[in-house]
Order: structure tokens, then C-alpha cells, then sequence
């Protein structure tokens, strides 16, 4: 089951990693304490209350580079936006409110995540009034701290434990595979959940109840539980529906965050637009398994060529989802509806796979010696292992001897192998870059 995640982000120096080490206490994993790396792990788990959550320390996120640390902490701003549930802002009741203590609020602040702000180094009393100078940051009230005397860890945990949602996956049990049908307006996603839910193997749940913006509907088919998010559903029941794409988007976006596997929805009669480009990007980017639907398939003229040359405009469109599959059908006549849920079980697998280290960093070696990484100003990359830290989508930490080395062309080189040795048809794939010599 999926924890919440805080995260934590402030400039470099701020005690985020005294604070990470104080909230995971002896969780911190022995294997990987080296004497004189500071920073062995940036992912962690706490407990607070009964409550489980993950910890992210975003200055475990190392770049380097002239424009150092604008870059840096707005790199880890995004990351923690990205992944986290509750994002603790830490500052330094000792240098009061920087520029880039303003540039990270705003950052967070357009994100709409919770935040706290945590001021770190109010080691005593006396320092209790240099917090108030934090509210003018904008995220309320701000909870003052000592990292190196272990102070108000308690009252952080308090005000970020209280933020974190009541995560929705936690709905259903882990075995469920969470589907949900997105897609813009009048591609048949209405109509697909009805031929799905109408087939005859599919046993349909009594309907678990609704969300605000989804209808979800449990149901088995051959043995495997599966539930439906689908966006489209309120506005049959005659809801208010507003067509703006923005709003459309929206909704998806959170039946997005819900699912495990995203039904890209595609009117095989009008082809791509923009906005089917966005609603898949979302997927994408929410790092959710993906298989494109082409619906409506019963009502395009097709010779032999029809069905390979969508395939194409489809993967010139949506170059960066190479990995999805595509499935062909007509919700209408359910012709080929057969195909989908094979395909929504593979992906479904594949987003949840974990690759043993060892395995991992044989076909890593194998790729390095073949195709070594090129050399920048005289310098070349080494890669001293990779392992896999997360699933849903997998990501993975390439550990290297400095991450400025690590060249896009190179990462999509990295990426490419690890698809061709392990698949994860259907996935993103997650690479982070660390340091570690
Ligand atoms: P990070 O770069 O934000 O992760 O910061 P570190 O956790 O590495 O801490 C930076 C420096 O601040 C280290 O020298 C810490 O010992 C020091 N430090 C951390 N917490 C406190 C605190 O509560 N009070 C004081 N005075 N120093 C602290
Ligand atoms: P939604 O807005 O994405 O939920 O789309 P609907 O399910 O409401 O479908 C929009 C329109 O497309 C309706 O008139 C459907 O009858 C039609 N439609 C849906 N699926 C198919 C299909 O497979 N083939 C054809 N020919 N029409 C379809």
C-alpha cells in the first residue's frame, strides 16, 4: 500500500538532512552508511501517531553546475511538488528570510501542495522571536526547531501528519488494478465503460459509491479485481458539466492520480488533437501505466495500411510514450474488445516490477562496456550502480561519480537498455542521478 510522502526542501545548509535523520531515526539503513557521505539515502519511512508515511530529503538531490544553487533547489522543489503529499519548507531562524527562501515559496505556492514551514536552529529560547519574520513566506504558522538538540521534531511531525490526505488508494486493496478512462470529450469513454461492464464474464460490484469528480465501479472479470474510474460518468447523471478543457483536464488529471493503469481514449474517426496531447502528458507525467485506445475503429474506412499508419501518428504525437500499447476497438460494436484487458494486465505487471539490483546493474555493465559514456572536458562519467528504489511507476538511482556527467542523450541510452532487457511495456521509467564516488 502506497504511504503518503512528505517531503522536505529548503536551500542547501537549512538541516534538512539532521531533520531527515531525526524523523527516520534507526530506520536509516546500515548497508548503505559509508564513512564521509553525508547523504546515504533521500527516501526514508517514519511513523508519527500511528500515521506511516514516506520521507523524501530533496537535498539528497544532487546537480551541480555555474548556476549551483538557484538550479539545485528549484529542481528539488519540483521533485517534492511532484511526489509529495505534505511538503516541509525548511529555513534558518539564523539568516531570517533569503531570496531564494522567497523563490522556493513561490514555487510551492503555485503548487497548491501543503506546506510547512520549519525553522530549523532555534536553538534556544531566545531565538523563539526570530520565527516570526517566517510568516511572511505565506504558508501560516511556522514551527520552530532545533535539529542538533532534537527539538520540535514532535510539533513538525504534528502539523505535516495533519496535511497529508487520507490516501484514496487505500480504498482498495493492493490485488485491485485501478483503471482509469480518460480522454477529452465524445471519444466513447462513456460508452466503453458501458461495454466493458455490459460484457458477460465481467461481474460488476455493487457500485462502492462516487467520488466527487469520478464514478468508480468494482468489478471481476477471469478471476482479477479490477475497479473503473471514469470521469465521464457525472455528467450522464446530469450533473453540471463544464466543457472547458481546463476543467476537463482537471478532472482527469485526479482520476489520473487514483489509477494504476490510465485508458488513453482516442476518437479513431477524428485522429489527435492538442488536448488528447495533454490529457496522455498527465498520465505520463503522474508516472501511471498507459495503453492508448482507439475507439470508434468500426466506423473508419480501413484497408490493410489503416491500422500501422495510426500507429505512427500516434507515436509521432506522443513521442515521449513510446512505451504504451495501443489497442484498437469500437465500444459501439465491441469488435476487438476482447484484446484490452490482456493488455491492461501486462502494463498493469510491468508498472509493478521489481528488478533485483544484482540484475539490474549486470545489463547496466554489459551496456557501459560496450558503449562507454562519452568524456565532457576530459572528464567521463563512471556509473558505480543502479538500483531500483520505488514501483508504480519503477525508479530507479543511478549512482554515479558526478551527476553533471550524466547527459540526456546518455540517461535515454541507459533507459533504452533497461527496456530491452526487462520491457516495462505499458511504464514510465523513473532515473534519478545521485552522487556517490
Ligand atoms: P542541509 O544541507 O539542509 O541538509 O543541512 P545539514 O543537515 O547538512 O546541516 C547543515 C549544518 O547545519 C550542519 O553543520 C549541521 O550540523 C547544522 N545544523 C543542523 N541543524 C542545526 C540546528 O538545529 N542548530 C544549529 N545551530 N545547527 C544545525
Ligand atoms: P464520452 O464523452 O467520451 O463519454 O463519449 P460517449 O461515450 O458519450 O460517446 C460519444 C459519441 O460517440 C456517442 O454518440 C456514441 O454513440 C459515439 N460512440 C462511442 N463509441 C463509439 C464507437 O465505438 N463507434 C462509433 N461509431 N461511435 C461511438
Amino acid at each position: 500500500m502506497a504511504r503518503p510522502v512528505i517531503a522536505i526542501v529548503g536551500r542547501p545548509n537549512v538541516g534538512k538532512s539532521t531533520i531527515f535523520n531525526r524523523i527516520i531515526g534507526d530506520r536509516l539503513a546500515i548497508v548503505e552508511d559509508k564513512p564521509g557521505v553525508t547523504r546515504d539515502r533521500i527516501y526514508g519511512t517514519g511513523e508519527w501517531n500511528g500515521v506511516a508515511f514516506s520521507v523524501i530529503d530533496t537535498g539528497g538531490i544532487e546537480i551541480d553546475g555555474d548556476d549551483g544553487m538557484l538550479r539545485l533547489i528549484r529542481v528539488q522543489a519540483e521533485l517534492a511538488i511532484e511526489e509529495a503529499d505534505v511538503i516541509v519548507f525548511m529555513v534558518d531562524a539564523k539568516s531570517g528570510v533569503t531570496n531564494s527562501d522567497d523563490e522556493v515559496a513561490q514555487i510551492l505556492f503555485r503548487s497548491g501542495k501543503p506546506v510547512v514551514v520549519a525553522v530549523n536552529k532555534v536553538d534556544n529560547l531566545q531565538r523563539m522571536d526570530d520565527i516570526y519574520e517566517f510568516y511572511s513566506l505565506g504558508f501560516g504558522d511556522p514551527v520552530a526547531l532545533s535539529g542538533s538538540h532534537g527539538i520540535g521534531i514532535g510539533d513538525l511531525l504534528d502539523a505535516a501528519v495533519k496535511l497529508l490526505p487520507v490516501k484514496e488508494d487505500q480504498e482498495y486493496d493492493d490485488d485491485v488494478i485501478k483503471v482509469a478512462l480518460i480522454g477529452r470529450p465524445n471519444v466513447g469513454k462513456s460508452s466503453l465503460v458501458n461495454a466493458i461492464l455490459g460484457e458477460e464474464r465481467v461481474i460488476v460490484s455493487e457500485v462502492a459509491g462516487t467520488t466527487r469528480d469520478a464514478i468508480d465501479t468494482p468489478f471481476e472479470k477471469d478471476g482479477q479485481k479490477y475497479v473503473l474510474i471514469d470521469t465521464a460518468g457525472m455528467r450522464k447523471r446530469g450533473k453540471v458539466y463544464e466543457t472547458t478543457e481546463k476543467y476537463s483536464v482537471m478532472r482527469s488529471m485526479k482520476a489520473i492520480e487514483r489509477a494504476d493503469v490510465a485508458l488513453i481514449v482516442i476518437n479513431g474517426e477524428e485522429g489527435i488533437i492538442e488536448q488528447d496531447k495533454h490529457i496522455a502528458g498527465y498520465a505520463h507525467e503522474l508516472g501511471k501505466a498507459s495503453v492508448f485506445v482507439v475507439n470508434k475503429w468500426d466506423a473508419v474506412e480501413k484497408d490493410e495500411k489503416t491500422m500501422q499508419n495510426f500507429t505512427t501518428t500516434i507515436r509521432d504525437h506522443f513521442l515521449f510514450m513510446s512505451y504504451a500499447p495501443i489497442v484498437f476497438l469500437s465500444a459501439k460494436t465491441k469488435q476487438r474488445l476482447q484484446k484490452l484487458f490482456p493488455v491492461i494486465d501486462r502494463v498493469a505487471e510491468q508498472h509493478a516490477m521489481r528488478i533485483p539490483t544484482h540484475v539490474l546493474n549486470d545489463i547496466v555493465s554489459d551496456a557501459v562496456a560496450v558503449t562507454p559514456p562519452p568524456t565532457d572536458k576530459g572528464r567521463r562519467l563512471r556509473i558505480n550502480y543502479v538500483t531500483q528504489v520505488a514501483v508504480k511507476p519503477p525508479t530507479l538511482l543511478v549512482f554515479v561519480n558526478d551527476p553533471e556527467l550524466m547527459h540526456f542523450s546518455y540517461e535515454r541510452f541507459l533507459e533504452n537498455k533497461i527496456r530491452a532487457a526487462f520491457d516495462f511495456e505499458g511504464t514510465p521509467l523513473r532515473l534519478f542521478t545521485r552522487r556517490k564516488s
